[in-house]
């Protein structure tokens, strides 16, 4: 199935600038087996430009698969650097908003840590969408969680501020979606709409293959969000980057009349074809050095884990799973414990099992995380060599 249309805006000068082969379509899913982990489908990537809008999308993605009502385990509050974050988002978000005391939505809130977080420090209300959402996950009186797509009725419930993390990039019909949150808001103009996606400038910067998975279908600029928030009636307030340059945060606000307000990391269309060109070249280079370093690691015999479970792991094992080195990846999360990597078959553990298996180099799949990890690698008389991604 090739989508031959851009999914943001319709136009149909669509360039394919990189392609994955055999990537498993899930990579955050709990598989409990080694055998039903290699089981796990595998479909093709194919990266394509829109030279229209400056979007990014596979345009392979098969839309028949149904992510969204799967027993996902994505939580990160396990991280003091990630927590710290979203606090930091948070209380910036309820002080620019004037949230204290108000109704918050999340529209796929998954298990509800955002939205509870988020409650507690406005001391409000909070409202979950998701048709995951599990059950007594949460235990705070002010939430209310319906487990459900976003749909138009939910315009009408009492939210003074709606969020939506991580969620955008999941979804192929990116410009419907936005339509179908601003239909439902009609003439109440009065809400800030909150998103926050991975952004691909800085993946096409550095050749960050391991953040190009299945699951991820859509890939953004400021640019092209910017353009998107526009072209289905928002009026955007701030625009920036924040995690490391990782992700990309926009605040908006339904209008009947757009302003010609625009902001300096909106980069054009051109701009961005230039990263593209570039990237296509780049990137054979990078796969190429990263297939020598880990040959070097296998041929000397030494024991190589991957630290940071969930989709790097899997965008990263992808390209490099018939080397057969690594046999181990570390996640602090204990939900993930004794689970296996979809499509890759390798086990997670928990930090405290290296203390034996003694590893003499670790890959961390998320920098930011470098000098948490390191610490605690050291703290249990570790020292291996690190690689950060
Ligand atoms: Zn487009």
């Amino acid at each position: 199935m090739l989508h031959t249309h851009c999914p943001n805006c319709g136009g149909n000068q669509i360039e394919g600038f990189f392609e994955i082969k055999n990537a498993p379509i899930f990579s955050l899913v709990t598989v409990k087996s080694k055998e039903e982990a290699l089981n796990v489908p595998r479909k093709d990537i194919e990266l394509g430009f829109c030279n229209t809008c400056g979007f990014i999308f596979n345009r392979l993605f098969d839309t028949s698969i149904d992510y969204f009502t799967l027993g996902y385990e994505d939580q990160q509050g396990f991280s003091a650097t990630f927590m710290n974050y979203l606090r930091k988002i948070s209380e910036n978000l309820i002080q620019k908003y004037d949230l204290k005391g108000k109704t918050l939505m999340e529209i796929g809130c998954g298990k509800g840590d955002f939205i509870n977080l988020l409650t507690e420090l406005s001391a409000g209300k909070g409202i979950g969408i998701d048709p995951a959402y599990q059950d007594g996950r949460q235990t705070n009186p002010n939430l209310t969680f319906y487990k459900e797509f976003y749909k138009l009725d939910h315009g009408k419930l009492p939210a003074d501020f709606i969020c939506c993390r991580h969620t955008l990039e999941h979804i192929h019909g990116t410009k419907a979606f936005l339509q179908l949150i601003r239909d439902s808001l009609g003439n109440d103009t009065n809400k800030v709409i909150f998103f926050e996606i991975p952004q691909i400038t800085r993946i096409l910067e550095v050749q960050a293959f391991w953040d190009i998975y299945y699951e991820h279908c859509s890939y953004f600029s400021a640019g092209s969000l910017a353009r998107l928030f526009r072209s289905t009636g928002y009026e955007i307030q701030d625009l920036h980057l924040d995690y490391n340059d990782q992700y990309l945060l926009i605040e908006a606000m339904p209008v009947n009349t757009l302003s010609s307000k625009a902001f300096s990391i909106e980069e054009g269309i051109g701009e961005q074809k230039k990263r593209v060109d570039n990237f296509r070249v780049k990137i054979r280079e990078q796969l190429d050095d990263w297939r020598m370093k880990l040959s070097a690691l296998k041929t000397k015999g030494q024991k190589t884990v991957v630290w940071g479970g969930g989709s790097k792991s899997v965008g990263f094992l992808t390209n490099f799973a018939d080397l057969e080195l690594i046999e181990y990846v570390v996640d602090i999360n204990p939900h993930m414990e004794n689970n296996f990597i979809p499509g890759i078959g390798k086990k997670y553990v928990q930090p405290k099992f290296l203390k034996d298996y003694k590893p003499e180099a670790v890959i961390i799949m998320n920098g930011i995380y470098k000098d948490e990890i390191t610490k605690t690698l050291h703290e249990m008389d570790v020292f291996p060599e690190i690689y950060a991604l």
